[in-house]
């Protein structure tokens, strides 16, 4: 009999729900320094491999997405009303994150000689960090444009810390490729799609290994949390609960408010309508954790169900499953500040803003596949001098909620291409639609 293969979901959950055993086993029977060398170096080793993927993985993917947007030349009008749609709802979901995060304050909930610890422990070199932040201060204010423009691709690339200046490059090239004729640029075209499939492979390979990089990451968490007080870790999981919510409150807010309202107000779809023309697309969302992977499904929906024409959905939702990330966006600002403050930083306006910025970028710059929005997590971190070592706190967790903001970003993507379509007079919803329903394959 063949034996059936537990999904990723499982096998990630498994290896939280060890983990976690492991951790408090380790604390009560006191074998914590044998957790510590050990199980941790491999949930170290996971760590690294994020991290080095994040470089190729933006480089690659700007390039890719950018040079393929030659058709915003076509669609200039349509184009232009897109991105600014695009970059409205991922700035407001920027700012009810951060509105939720600061209100709420998850960080705080491990007490403050926890986060003293956690602060000493993960960042050994706290005053290099405190040193980079009193240089950005006496940088003046324009220092943050100034930084992010490499002086040397190499030197960029060699510093995690430097992403945006990778980001910044990526976007000249891929500029520059649109304005070269079409004839010169092929062979590089085929080299960055072909290379970008390769990326995507590697990615899949580290999420291969994520349930035990994820079990010897939480196991180590615990007992670092812990040291030799088994109520430390209690107060980790109250305070990644309530982060956790945090997060969901977001979501949700998008979900059941911001999108439907934006739909009743500007179209004459109903409020429940517009849930059940998209549903399917949001299941698949939820079940795959990638909005690239759910796009065959929204293009049908959002055409059949919601009445857009096939113009504005086949350049509208496309664009939208690489750029457009509301979820993602939601998700990075409340993990950045709740990282943040779980390590004991004091955030400024400065950082928060150096938030938006960053969290816009790599919303932009994060790929449409599982898990991607955590890979990126590493350049906000880097740009407000958090230690990315911060992931740890959250990783277990992160499966869940990338899910939950996969379908935040498929509905994003659904919602502009029906606003843009309905400004556009392309928006044929009506009696057709219902017969239309019933042709649809989903
Ligand atoms: N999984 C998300 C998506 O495909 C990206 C992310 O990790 O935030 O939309």
């Amino acid at each position: 009999m063949k034996k059936k293969k537990l999904n990723l979901v499982s096998r990630i959950g498994i290896g939280m729900l060890t983990g976690v055993l492991l951790g408090m086993a380790a604390i009560y029977m006191d074998f914590g320094p044998f957790i510590s060398d050990w199980v941790k170096p491999f949930g170290t080793i996971f760590i690294k491999m994020l991290k080095l993927i994040a470089v190729p993985l933006i480089l690659i993917s700007l390039i890719d997405g950018i040079s393929n947007l030659t058709d915003i030349a076509k669609l200039s009008r349509i184009g232009g009303k897109t991105i600014g749609f695009y970059l409205a709802t991922t700035l407001l979901a920027i700012t009810i994150g951060l509105f939720l995060v600061n209100i709420v304050n998850p960080g705080a909930y491990l007490p403050p000689d926890k986060r003293e610890e956690l602060r000493a422990k993960f960042a050994p070199d706290a005053q290099l960090t405190r040193d980079k932040a009193s240089d950005v201060k006496e940088g003046g204010p324009l220092k943050i444009m100034v930084d992010i423009v490499p002086d040397n691709l190499f030197g960029a690339m060699t510093n995690n810390a430097q992403m945006l200046q990778v980001i910044f490059f990526s976007f000249m090239f891929g500029i520059a490729m649109i304005m070269t004729p079409k004839e010169k640029v092929k062979p590089v075209k085929r080299f960055f799609r072909s290379s970008m499939e390769i990326i995507l492979r590697m990615v899949g390979i580290i999420m291969k290994y994520s349930p035990f990089g994820v079990f010897a990451l939480i196991t180590g968490l615990i007992v670092d949390v812990a040291g030799d007080d088994p109520a430390g870790a209690l107060d980790l999981f109250k305070a990644l609960g309530v982060y956790g919510l945090t997060v969901v409150a977001g979501l949700a807010f998008m979900i059941f408010g911001f999108y439907p309202v934006l739909i009743t107000m500007f179209t004459k779809i109903k409020y429940i309508d517009f849930f059940k023309g998209i549903f399917p697309a949001q299941l698949l969302a939820f079940s795959t954790s990638s909005s690239a992977a759910t796009l065959p499904v929204t293009m049908e929906r959002v055409e059949k169900n919601l009445g857009v024409s096939k113009e504005v959905a086949s350049f509208v939702l496309p664009m939208g499953a690489t750029v457009n990330m509301d979820g993602t966006s939601i998700h990075q600002s409340i993990s950045a500040v709740f990282i943040a403050v779980a390590f004991g930083h004091d955030l400024g306006l400065a950082d928060q803003l150096m938030i938006v910025l960053t969290v816009t970028l790599s919303s932009i710059g994060a790929a449409a596949v599982p898990g991607a929005g955590l890979i990126m997590l590493t350049i906000v971190l880097g740009a407000i001098g958090v230690e990315p070592e911060g992931l740890a706190l959250i990783i277990a967790l992160d499966r869940p909620l990338d899910m939950m903001r996969t379908i935040v970003n498929v509905t994003g993507d659904a919602t502009v291409a029906t606003l843009v379509a309905s400004s556009e007079g392309e928006l044929n919803y009506g009696i057709d639609n219902k017969l239309l329903e019933k042709e649809s394959k989903f």
